[in-house]
Formats: structure tokens, C-alpha cells, sequence
């Protein structure tokens, strides 16, 4: 590690005031990507603005219609929340099965959708369930928020201050992991709301999160596991790498969306 200031504000605008201020510092959550990044020499923030503390980011809040996670929650907490097992179990599932214990103890909620991983599991989770991202300074939904590949629609400057859920009826997830990360290989949320529409969101698959529309059309017909194993994905612009092709990346995504079914239907 090199030599850098560290700053912990109890106030999201006072960590967005120190981060404006040099233009080389970094928000800091959990530190579960960007402490790896810095020691790999991959970043050299001259300033880290620990996010951790401010309260007004750690709580999470059940409303008629929504649930409302701050961005600071650690993956843990989303886990064991009695609000979250409660209206949306499926998010505390995937959250209880993000990397190892430590790393659930440490990383947040904002931190793994700011830095947007493609192989991270919330991302899939926030595009199916339509959630919207709060920053300080605006909303943005989910189909505006991820870009690309480590890319949101955030400002350099920008903080995430909590992330709104609207409520499915049913919503459920499943990972095909990577043994020693745990990170997606392939990661399926599924989510059926009140009206009858479905979204799926897909994570690990291609250089970002994304919807499988023919998926989406099928299960909006009949949310069943039959009806996800009879649609056929191009393996086109799947990601290809040593731990998969990209045919099997294609194949994974029905098997997944009927598993994520199971489990959505067991809650
Ligand atoms: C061994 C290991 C296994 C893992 N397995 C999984 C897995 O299975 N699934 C999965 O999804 N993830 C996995 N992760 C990633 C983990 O979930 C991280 O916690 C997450 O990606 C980053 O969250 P963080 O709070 O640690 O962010 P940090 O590392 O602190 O920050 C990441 C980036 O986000 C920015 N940032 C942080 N907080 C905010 C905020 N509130 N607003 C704006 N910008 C912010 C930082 O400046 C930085 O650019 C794994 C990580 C490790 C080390």
C-alpha cells in the first residue's frame, strides 16, 4: 500500500463535500473491491471518504410499496433483516450467499452497484425488481443505472444513498458460482409482480447486467419452470473466458431462471 488520507464524515453531504475537494479521493464501503484494486497498484485514490459510518445510510425501511435500503447496509444485514426476509426474501437469499462471511460483513450495497462488477449478484437483482438508485443528488432506475462493463450512470463525485425496491409477488435468484469467488458465472433474479408482468435480470453472462426479453415474454405468460427451460438464449455477445463459453453461458441462463423460479415459489 502507498500513503493516502482517510476521511470518515457522519453526513452523506459532508462525504460528498471531502470527495469534491480532491479530485483524486474515492468513496469507500466495505473496501472488498477497491482495497484489492489499490493494492494491485490498479488505483491510487489520494483520499478515501469512509462511508461506513453515516447512519442515515445503514437503515432499511418497509413501506406499503417499496423497501428502501441504504447504500451503506452491509450484505450481511441485507441477509438477516427482518424486512427484507419479509418482503422480498429473495434479495436477503441472494445477499446471505455473496462471496464468504467476511466479505458479507464488510461489503455494501452501494459499493458492489457502484463499482458494478459484471459477475456481481445485486446488479441482477436491482434491474428485475425495477429498483431505483437515490444519490444525493437524484434518482436513477435501474435500466438508466448500468452502462458497462465497471460502468454506472453516476458521477465520479456521486453518492448512493440508498436503494428503493418496489415489492414482487414472487422474486428468487440463482447463481451458477465460481467455486473460489463465489461471484456469478452465470446469475439469474427473476421477480413476478402484482400484474402479472415478469423481469429477469442476468448477471455474469455478457460485459454487463441485462434483460433476456425473450425470457421476460415467456414467463409473463406463464411463470413456470417448464416455460424458462423452453426458451433458447444466443450465445452471441455472451462473454467466453476459461471458465466457460459462451454456448454454455446461453445455456445456463433458462436452467437458471428455472431454478431462481424454484426458489422464488419455496419463499
Ligand atoms: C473474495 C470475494 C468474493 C466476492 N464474492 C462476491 C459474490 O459472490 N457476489 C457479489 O456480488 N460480489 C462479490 N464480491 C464483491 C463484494 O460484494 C464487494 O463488497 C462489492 O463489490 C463492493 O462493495 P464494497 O462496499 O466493498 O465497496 P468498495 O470496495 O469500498 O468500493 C467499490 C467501489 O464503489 C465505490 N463506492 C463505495 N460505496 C459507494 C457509495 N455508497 N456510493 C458511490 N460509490 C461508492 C468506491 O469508491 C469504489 O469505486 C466478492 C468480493 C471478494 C473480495
Amino acid at each position: 500500500m502507498y500513503s493516502f488520507d482517510y476521511q470518515r464524515p457522519d453526513e452523506a453531504k459532508a462525504a460528498v463535500t471531502a470527495l469534491s475537494a480532491d479530485g483524486d479521493a474515492k468513496f469507500l464501503g466495505g473496501g472488498q473491491s477497491l482495497l484489492p484494486t489499490m493494492r494491485l497498484r490498479l488505483a491510487q485514490p489520494s483520499a478515501l471518504i469512509d462511508v461506513t459510518r453515516i447512519q442515515s445510510m445503514k437503515s432499511v425501511t418497509l413501506d406499503a410499496d417499496k423497501l428502501t435500503i441504504g447504500g451503506a447496509v452491509c450484505h450481511a444485514d441485507v441477509a438477516s433483516n427482518a424486512d427484507v426476509k419479509k418482503a422480498l426474501p429473495g434479495l436477503a437469499d441472494l445477499a446471505g450467499r455473496i462471496g464468504d462471511r467476511q466479505v458479507r460483513e464488510r461489503g455494501t450495497i452501494g459499493g458492489s452497484l457502484a463499482n458494478d462488477d459484471p459477475a456481481a449478484c445485486y446488479p441482477s437483482a436491482v434491474l428485475a425488481l425495477n429498483a431505483t438508485v437515490v444519490t444525493d443528488r437524484r434518482r436513477i432506475g435501474a435500466d438508466d443505472f448500468f452502462i458497462d462493463m465497471y460502468t454506472t450512470a453516476l458521477e465520479p463525485d456521486e453518492l448512493i444513498v440508498a436503494v428503493e425496491f418496489p415489492l414482487a409477488e414472487r422474486a428468487g435468484y440463482e447463481k451458477f458460482r465460481n467455486p473460489a469467488s463465489h461471484f456469478a458465472l452465470v446469475g439469474v433474479f427473476v421477480a413476478k409482480f402484482r400484474d402479472g408482468s415478469v423481469r429477469v435480470g442476468v448477471t455474469g453472462a455478457a460485459s454487463s447486467v441485462f434483460r433476456p426479453a425473450a425470457l421476460e415474454a415467456a414467463l409473463s405468460k406463464d411463470f413456470s419452470v417448464a416455460s424458462a427451460r423452453g426458451v433458447t438464449i444466443a450465445p452471441d455477445e455472451l462473454n467466453e473466458d476459461m471458465h466457460a463459453s459462451a454456448e454454455y453461458r446461453a445455456h445456463l441462463i433458462p436452467v437458471l431462471a428455472g431454478r431462481a423460479i424454484e426458489r422464488a415459489m419455496s419463499f
